[in-house]
């Protein structure tokens, strides 16, 4: 159920095992994605398709302010290429894996076992029956049962792809965080911070984002707005073209879901969202292969298999105890960011980034295994001023 990435990623999985797949979605699989997503290019290159880049940039930033240059304006530099992809070659090449598959435009409406397997019951009144259903809608899925843990804290960003009256960045650049606040009164400064994303397009236009890493309720669009035009003009640019804008909102710590139900979830839906990045499409392309070899398993080695045992066993691959691990203590983190004032947490991200590159890219990439992601944790805290110690030991009461 589903098109988007997560569906795509996985269904192209499916097929490439023999698999009979239906996909449900409610829109057909090629209306462009309304998203443009970001990925550390070392990630595409691990799996052979940084051909789908559209934009890559080597020139790659961060500033986090005082204790990085005298003034601040020194920038951290990454020496690690990003880029964003080139949406339709991500679709396209994902469908092209995805062959001549049954694609049905619907709207799910209700899952639930029949028999040994699986119904999936549309808002059209057809219903279709599968060995084994994944639920790949998104995020705001109503079908994956999963844990009350609390309110769940939201990235949100407002963004927009324009020109300006000066480059809001330098010529070829791209800025993963900008984290700069001199230009922020007492008063927002007391408030949840934020930070500018942006970048290069060339000729002359560029995409600037203003991003809450994460929080519980969400900034909303008018801060977030306000926040970038505020920071721009501090610097004497201005907008002079919105070619398009962007609205970002989508759950960092969503809890994991319930691995006892009997159907299966991917992408947003099984919290698949890193934690302490918000970064998930790598991810997809990453663990997809593992699971659609499991059920490909799981469904020829016993065709009487019901539907709740085959998605027992995809659960159990799609979050293994390492990884549902990793995940608590990316949520850990989270939290204690979440808890730093804005002094604190440029300092945490200051740190962050002098540490080795292949331990912040994996962090980031949640590619290092269990052992190596607590070293890396040690390593952060000992590197680490006392008062992001502190913060990382108990947490930052609000005031
Ligand atoms: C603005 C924005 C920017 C982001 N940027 C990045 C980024 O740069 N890099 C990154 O890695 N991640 C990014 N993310 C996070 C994450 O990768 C995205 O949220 C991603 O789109 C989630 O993919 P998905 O396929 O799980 O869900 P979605 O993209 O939300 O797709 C859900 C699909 O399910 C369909 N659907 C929903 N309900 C039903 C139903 N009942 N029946 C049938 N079909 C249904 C929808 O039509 C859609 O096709 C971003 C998120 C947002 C919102």
């Amino acid at each position: 159920m589903g098109a988007g990435p997560a569906a795509l990623c996985i269904v192209a999985e499916l097929a490439e095992q023999d698999l009979k797949v239906t996909a449900l979605a409610s829109h057909t699989p090629d209306k462009p994605w309304p998203n443009t997503y970001g990925i550390w290019a070392e990630e595409l290159e691990t799996l052979g398709m940084a051909s789908l880049l559209g934009h890559r940039w080597s020139n790659t930033v961060s500033y986090f302010g005082d204790g990085i240059g005298k003034d601040g304006s020194n920038p951290i530099e990454h020496n690690f290429d990003y880029g964003l992809f080139n949406q339709s070659a991500l679709q396209q090449s994902l469908l092209n894996r995805c062959g001549k598959l049954d694609w049905q435009v619907e709207t799910a409406e209700k899952v639930r076992l029949k028999g040994a397997n699986t119904e999936v019951i549309c808002s059209s009144g057809n219903s279709y029956i599968a060995r084994v259903v994944i639920d790949a809608s998104g995020h705001k899925s109503r079908f994956i049962r999963r844990p009350n843990l609390g309110p769940v804290a939201q990235q949100a960003a407002y963004g927009v792809v324009g020109r300006f009256s000066s480059p809001p960045v330098k010529e070829g650049q791209f800025v993963l965080m900008d984290f700069r606040s001199d230009h922020l009164d007492e008063l927002q400064l007391s408030q949840p911070p934020t930070f500018l994303y942006a970048m290069d397009f060339g000729e002359g236009v560029f995409f600037v984002e203003e991003t809450s890493l994460a929080c519980s309720p969400p900034l909303t669009r008018e801060i977030l707005k306000e926040r970038l035009i505020t920071r721009l003009s501090s610097r004497g640019v201005e907008i002079t073209q919105v070619i398009h804008e962007e609205h970002c909102l989508f759950p960092m710590n969503l809890p994991l879901p319930d691995r006892t139900q009997p159907w299966l979830a991917f992408g947003g839906a099984a919290s698949m969202v890193h934690p302490a990045s918000g970064y998930m499409v790598g991810a997809l392309l990453r663990r997809a292969p593992a699971l659609a070899r499991e059920l490909a398993q799981a469904i020829s080695l016993d065709p009487q298999l019901d539907s709740s045992l085959i998605a027992k066993a995809g659960w159990k691959v799609l979050w293994s105890n390492e990884l549902v691990q990793r995940h608590r203590l990316y949520q850990f983190g989270l939290s204690r960011l979440m808890s730093f004032e804005e002094s604190r947490l440029r300092c945490f991200f200051a740190t962050f980034f002098r540490l080795p590159q292949e331990d912040w890219a994996g962090f980031l990439a949640n590619t290092l295994p269990l052992p190596k992601l607590i070293l890396v944790m040690l390593k952060l805290f000992w590197l680490s001023p006392w008062k992001v110690r502190a913060g990382m030991i108990l947490g930052v009461p609000s005031s």
